[in-house]
Order: C-alpha cells, then sequence, then structure tokens
C-alpha cells in the first residue's frame, strides 16, 4: 500500500516544526534566518508560507508517475512503491534536467557546492520503509500533517470536506494532478493563494518529456559527455542528438523521429526556455 502525508491547512499554526523537524532529518542547518525563508530551497527542502493568518506547506509532491524520475537520465530518481521519490547522488551527473522537468519547480540545485547534488524532499524514504512516519508527520504538534495509507487520506480528507461545509475549498490538492502525488492538501482559501498551479494536468507528465531526454545515455560517448560537461544549451545538445542518431544506420531514424518530436513538445511547453533559466 502506498503511504502519503495529508496536509491540512486550517489545522496548521504555523510553528515551523516541520521545517526544523526536516532539517534535522536531512542533516542540513536550520536557524531563524532560515526558519525567515519562505521557499524551497537546497538548504530548505520544506516550508511555511504565510498569507495573513493563513497557513501552507510547499515540498516536493512524490508524484506518482514522477516527471523528474522520467527524465533523469542515469536513475538517479526513483518512485518507490512506498510512495516516496527517492535520489541518489552517487548516480546523479548534474544535468538538471529534473528541475526542468518538474511541474511544482521542486528540485533545487547545491550552485555554491564543489560536488553539488540536487535536493528536495525524499519523504524520508528510510523512515517510511521502517514503518515510521516522515519526520515532518511526527512532529507536528496539532496533526496539520498527517502520515498513513494514501487511500485512508484520501477517504479523510474527503469527509473533511463533507463535514464541514465552507471550511474548505472543494478540491484536495494532489488527488488528480498530474495523475496524483504522495502529498495531499487541504485549504481554506484557493491554492493560487499559495503559489499552487490550479490549471495543472490531471495526467502524468512524464512522457512529455520523456522521449528526448531518456535517449540521453544511448548517445555515443562524446555527447554524453558534452552533457555532463554543462549542458550550455539544450537545444544545440539535441540538435546534435539528431544529426548523430540519423547517422546510425538501421535505428536512427526511429529514434531521430522520436527526438524531434520531443524537441518540438519541450519548445511547444516553453521547457527549453526555462531549461536555459536555470
Ligand atoms: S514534485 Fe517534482 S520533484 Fe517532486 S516527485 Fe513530482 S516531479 Fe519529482
Ligand atoms: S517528508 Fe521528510 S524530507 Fe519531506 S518535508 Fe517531511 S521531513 Fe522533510
Ligand atoms: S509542524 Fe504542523 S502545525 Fe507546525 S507549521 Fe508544520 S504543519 Fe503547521
Amino acid at each position: 500500500m502506498s503511504k502519503a502525508l495529508l496536509y491540512d491547512s486550517t489545522a496548521c499554526i504555523g510553528c515551523k516544526q516541520c521545517e526544523q523537524a526536516c532539517a534535522t532529518q536531512n542533516h542540513l542547518e536550520y536557524n531563524d534566518a532560515i526558519a525567515g525563508e519562505e521557499y524551497q530551497s537546497a538548504h530548505k527542502l520544506t516550508t511555511v508560507v504565510t498569507r495573513g493568518n493563513k497557513f501552507m506547506r510547499r515540498l516536493c509532491m512524490n508524484c506518482a508517475d514522477p516527471s523528474c524520475a522520467s527524465v533523469c537520465p542515469v536513475g538517479a530518481l526513483t518512485k518507490t512503491a512506498l510512495g516516496p521519490v527517492t535520489y541518489d547522488a552517487s548516480k546523479c551527473m548534474g544535468c538538471r534536467y529534473c528541475m526542468v522537468a518538474c511541474p511544482f519547480s521542486v528540485p533545487k540545485y547545491e550552485w555554491g557546492k564543489l560536488f553539488p547534488k540536487v535536493q528536495k524532499c525524499v519523504m524520508c524514504p528510510d523512515r517510511v520503509a521502517q514503518g515510521k512516519p516522515t519526520a515532518c508527520a511526527e512532529i507536528c504538534p496539532t496533526g496539520a500533517t498527517k502520515f498513513g495509507e494514501r487511500d485512508e487520506l484520501v477517504a479523510e480528507a474527503r469527509q473533511r470536506i463533507r463535514d464541514n461545509p465552507g471550511k474548505y475549498v472543494d478540491h484536495i490538492y494532489g488527488l488528480e494532478e498530474v495523475g496524483g502525488t504522495s502529498v495531499l492538501l487541504l485549504s481554506p482559501v484557493p491554492f493560487e493563494t499559495f503559489g499552487y498551479r490550479t490549471d495543472i494536468a490531471k495526467d502524468p507528465l512524464p512522457m512529455l518529456t520523456y522521449r528526448i531526454l531518456s535517449h540521453i545515455p544511448r548517445l555515443p560517448e562524446p555527447l554524453v559527455l558534452r552533457v555532463v560537461a554543462g549542458l550550455g544549451s539544450l537545444d544545440s545538445v539535441v540538435r546534435a542528438s539528431q544529426r548523430e542518431l540519423e547517422s546510425v544506420e538501421g535505428v536512427g531514424t526511429v529514434r531521430a523521429r522520436e527526438i524531434r518530436e520531443g524537441l518540438r513538445r519541450l519548445q511547444e511547453h516553453n521547457l527549453v526556455d526555462r531549461y536555459l533559466q536555470l
């Protein structure tokens, strides 16, 4: 059974103990200055956003069908059966495709470090595998962040909305977004108030970017090295990959066609531009 987190904004008192517990769990520094930062970053994997007297958590949604994992050329990101989307720094080659592909702009890069990693909430996989709640759920003094079986949490969220007319917007965020996520959110005000997109697709997104990016590891070594060396331009890598694939007798044509289609869809969704801005 897949696990999940249910965060109920109406029960949250903004104490930020979840932030602190997350930092401890992930061996990250936490102090007053960091507590004051309202955005996710390489050193802050979850944040409690305040709007007036309302609070909302931001963290990786640990999607059921994560785009970040589907585009990772080396399999550094993995969706586990229990729910967490994990990250293996030893596999990561720093291409940062995951940062482009994530519909929630979650993964962050440790730009200031000599050996940088991607950082995101990985839903405390070691704790979850041991049958424990995530650190943020365990510490939460009000039960605003609750850990459990996803199916049961969905039923509970529906019941809370049903039993409390007018208390919540009629929307469990994460129930359907991008095919469903392992983080479910309830809010008394529209989710856009806290920067959550509600125009997001209900279907999983991975195929949008998969076709192009998944070909990278199968490309000839010089191209992989170019990718590792810095990815100055995704566009140029794609064009180079088209040329190189076309030169491969037999399989080149099919792969090149897939890559062109991938590029067209990436450009359609402005993802190449987003990548170059990272
Ligand atoms: S929210 Fe983004 S980083 Fe997190 S699992 Fe989904 S696609 Fe990956
Ligand atoms: S699930 Fe774990 S890694 Fe994610 S925000 Fe909570 S404590 Fe941090
Ligand atoms: S620990 Fe619980 S009550 Fe405190 S800010 Fe986090 S979610 Fe809200």
